[in-house]
């Protein structure tokens, strides 16, 4: 019998990591020393609070039945808690949080309900590519907000053409941003909340990155633009500032109809989040912010060691206070695809060439920190011994 997949699937392009490692491994098979900086995986461990606290839950039978779809009502509270304490704004745990079985699954599914076949989705370039799947699942179209250097990497409002914004139902936007790790202002948030209640436009922030943070940088969130709540919806992460990628939780806050949605969707789809899994969440939440702030201090240290390494080679690096990306310019004369070959190629490392995140991100390069200093400097000194 001939399986075929459906029209969809063709649509998309090769998941950006699953050809990076593709390639990463043909290069292990040959015996080739890798230093991968390609991947967004803390490589520290969990907080052992919060591994204690699931562990505790998981032995406890009342925790091995189907969980809350929306999340279990402590967690849900602790969310709203702790994010008036972070950011200032209160949200109504019953019908403004939502749990997710981590951001990346609120992401893809936000489009299922909100957007209809032929519905366009304003997405920004480059980007966490997942924004461009969850619209092609749906069946929206795609409209690509370039990101450019000269505009700090936030998308330049008024060169979306009218009819686009009047198309729109959903822009997607992520500070700090992931790939470029750019910083968005309060005023900018602003003026994205004015544009959108303009044109009857949804906005879904990603905020997986709020939390990594350096040099007294503190993120906002849109949540706190006036006028926020009508349009938005907010997805944070455990991920990122507890080392927790593995475990899958994560959530959703904002405007109570857009939270309904999504959750409609979720109901259908899934059952909720472990909840030994919400009970470590729960111990996440608890950790003093000093102590998660000096967790994130081995990644500044990492970005500066990059940062200089980068930049006495001669390699032009995107300033930034946030996330654990550092965003460089190619050498002259080359594209991302000719230098991340070279890059493996020459010296056995792999970084993700920017047009990976979409086309804008061409010319552009991304390293991960998420590799030890000493490999971080040894990565920089192969860089350094070739023809560039
Ligand atoms: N959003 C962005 C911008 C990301 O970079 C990632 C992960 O790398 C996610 C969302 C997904 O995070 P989670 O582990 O919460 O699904």
């Amino acid at each position: 019998m001939e399986i075929k997949l459906a029209r969809r699937l063709s649509l998309l392009p090769p998941y950006l990591f699953k050809e990076i490692d593709r390639l990463r491994r043909e290069a292990l098979a040959k015996g080739v020393d890798i230093i991968n900086a390609s991947i967004g995986d803390p490589d520290r461990p969990t907080p052992q609070a919060v591994v204690e606290a699931g562990q505790a839950a998981m032995a406890d039978p009342a925790n091995h039945q189907y969980p809350s779809y929306q999340g279990m009502a402590e967690l849900r509270a602790a969310v709203a808690d702790w994010f008036k304490g972070r950011f200032g704004p209160e949200l109504d745990p019953e019908s403004e949080v939502l749990i997710l079985i981590g951001s990346k699954e609120g992401v893809a599914h936000l489009p299922l309900a909100f957007i209809d076949p032929g519905d366009l989705v304003l997405c920004p370039s480059p980007a966490y590519p997942v924004y461009f799947s969850g619209t092609v699942f749906a069946g929206g179209e795609v409209w690509e907000m370039p990101l450019l250097p000269e505009n700090g990497f936030f998308p330049d409002l008024k060169a979306i053409p009218a009819e686009a914004a009047r198309r729109a139902k959903v822009m997607w936007l992520n500070y700090p941003n992931n790939p470029t790790s750019a910083e968005a202002t309060y005023d900018q948030f602003q003026a994205a909340v004015d544009f959108a209640l303009e044109n009857g436009i949804i906005i879904c922030h990603d905020a997986a990155y709020t939390e990594m943070t350096f040099d007294g940088y503190k993120a906002p969130s849109f949540l706190e633009a006036r006028g926020a709540m009508e349009c938005t919806l907010e997805f944070h992460s455990f991920s990122k500032p507890f080392q927790m990628t593995g475990w899958r939780v994560g959530m959703a806050v904002g405007n109570r109809e857009l939270v309904a949605g999504l959750g409609q969707v979720k109901s259908n789809v899934d059952s909720g989040v472990f909840q030994a899994v919400q009970k470590a969440a729960l111990a996440a939440l608890a950790i003093p912010a000093e102590e998660v702030a000096a967790g994130q201090a081995v990644y500044r240290r990492r970005r500066e060691t990059v940062v200089k390494g980068l930049e006495q080679l001669g390699l032009e690096v995107w300033p930034s206070r946030a996330t654990f990306y550092v965003w460089a310019r190619n050498p002259a004369g080359l594209s991302s695809a000719q230098w991340a070959a070279r890059l493996l190629g020459e010296a056995g490392v792999v970084i993700t060439p920017g047009n990976g995140f979409g086309t804008a991100g061409e010319g552009w390069f991304r390293i991960a920190l998420s590799a030890p200093e000493e490999r971080l400097e040894e990565m920089i000194h192969r860089i350094g011994k070739m023809d560039l």
